[in-house]
């Protein structure tokens, strides 16, 4: 197929801005060249592939970013502010749609969603959240009815906040995982990793941390720098580690010391990246049992799974997780999140989108 992919309009791909959006990218383009496929990504201008995408043309566009779903009150209405790069993005898009069986969306956004009956080329739509706003619940809900094939979800848990008149499509999610090396051996560090957002939780895994004396190493873009000042200020010094934004190379090298990583999402997470990347590395996940995380950390298994915002029970599944064998947290990422096997479901998923338009002309 030729394929067009149409990135997040927040921040360039390789800024970490748009989140977990940027490794279902990166895994996407290099999963479905190496099937065979013709990529091109449309993305905002000045981002960049990594060497596994290098078969894929990558076009840029400027604008202004579109201010993110999860940070607005969910009755919010649609915004699309001056010079909008979502709105050049599907112009971009929808000029060139003859050349492409599929244009396959990233972005999490009423425009993509609204235009899915009016194009010539189909659009399909990998949601990327939960739900967080009433318009957006209302329109994929309409194009759940009118286009159920073009809609694909990471997690079950994910696709439970939709009203769905089917059983979702789910497709995980997939990484290079020769990128990230198995350590056998854990050093006394406690890890987390996300957007330093309300969202993700953080103060509850450094509440964590101070309880059980061991230090918590952070990694990740400061989205909201006020909160992790309160963050910060909540535990005794030194209990945080900033260690920045670090490309995934960097990132999983010092990833894979820690003995467990933490996951405290305070939403309905769609997938949760940095817990298959941890277990890619051998480290276990002591996680709430809320959203995508939920799905991925198998008690006892792969990690250790807690009632949500209890900071008791996080504690006590830390322990559990520091028991778990390393190994099989990294055989169990082989199993379930390979980018190539991600890449065979997408290859599946778009394959029937382009069979349903073409048995509607
Ligand atoms: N990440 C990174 N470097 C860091 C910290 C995080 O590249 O220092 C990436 C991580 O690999 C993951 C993403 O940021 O893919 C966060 O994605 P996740 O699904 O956990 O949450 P989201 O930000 O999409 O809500």
């Amino acid at each position: 197929m030729r394929l067009l992919v149409v990135s997040t309009p927040v921040g360039t791909l390789g800024s970490g801005r748009g989140g977990g959006v940027e490794i279902t990218a990166r895994a996407l383009v290099a999963g479905l060249l190496e099937r065979g496929h013709q990529l091109t990504v449309l993305a905002a201008e000045g981002s960049t592939l990594p060497p596994s995408c290098a078969g894929a043309a990558l076009w840029g566009e400027t604008g202004m970013d579109q201010p993110s779903w999860q940070h607005r009150p969910r009755s919010a209405p649609v915004e699309l502010p001056a010079g909008t790069l979502l709105g050049r993005l599907w112009r971009r898009a929808l000029s060139h749609q003859a050349d492409f069986d599929v244009i396959l969306n990233l972005a999490y956004d009423w425009l993509p969603l609204w235009l899915t009956p009016h194009t010539a080329t189909p659009v399909a739509h990998l949601v990327s959240m939960g739900s967080v706003a009433a318009v957006m619940d209302e329109l994929i809900a309409e194009i759940a009815r009118s286009h159920p094939q073009h809609l694909a979800f990471h997690t079950a848990a994910q696709a439970a906040d939709f009203d769905l008149p089917q059983p979702p499509r789910l497709v995980g999610n997939g990484f290079d995982l020769g990128r990230y090396r198995f350590q056998a051996e854990p050093a006394e560090l406690l890890g987390w990793a996300g957007r330093i957002a309300p969202e993700k939780g953080l103060e509850d895994a450094a509440a964590a941390a101070a309880r059980l004396g061991l230090p918590l190493a952070v990694w990740g873009l400061q989205e909201d720098p006020a909160y992790a000042r309160r963050v910060e200020a909540s535990v005794p010094p030194g209990t945080l580690r900033w260690r920045g934004f670090l490309p995934t190379e960097q990132l999983q090298a010092e990833l894979g010391h820690c003995a467990v990583l933490l996951n405290t999402p305070k939403w309905n997470e769609a997938f949760g990246n940095v817990v298959v990347e941890a277990l890619a590395c051998g480290v276990p996940v002591a996680a709430y049992a809320r959203g995508g995380p939920a799905e991925l950390v198998q008690e006892g298994h792969t990690g250790a799974l807690a009632r949500p915002d209890d900071v008791a029970a996080l504690v006590a599944a830390v322990g559990r997780a520091r028991r778990i064998e390393r190994r099989r947290c990294r055989t169990w990422a082989e199993q379930h999140c390979s980018q190539q096997a991600f890449a065979a479901r997408i290859e599946a998923w778009l394959e029937a989108v382009n069979g349903s338009a073409l048995a509607r002309r």
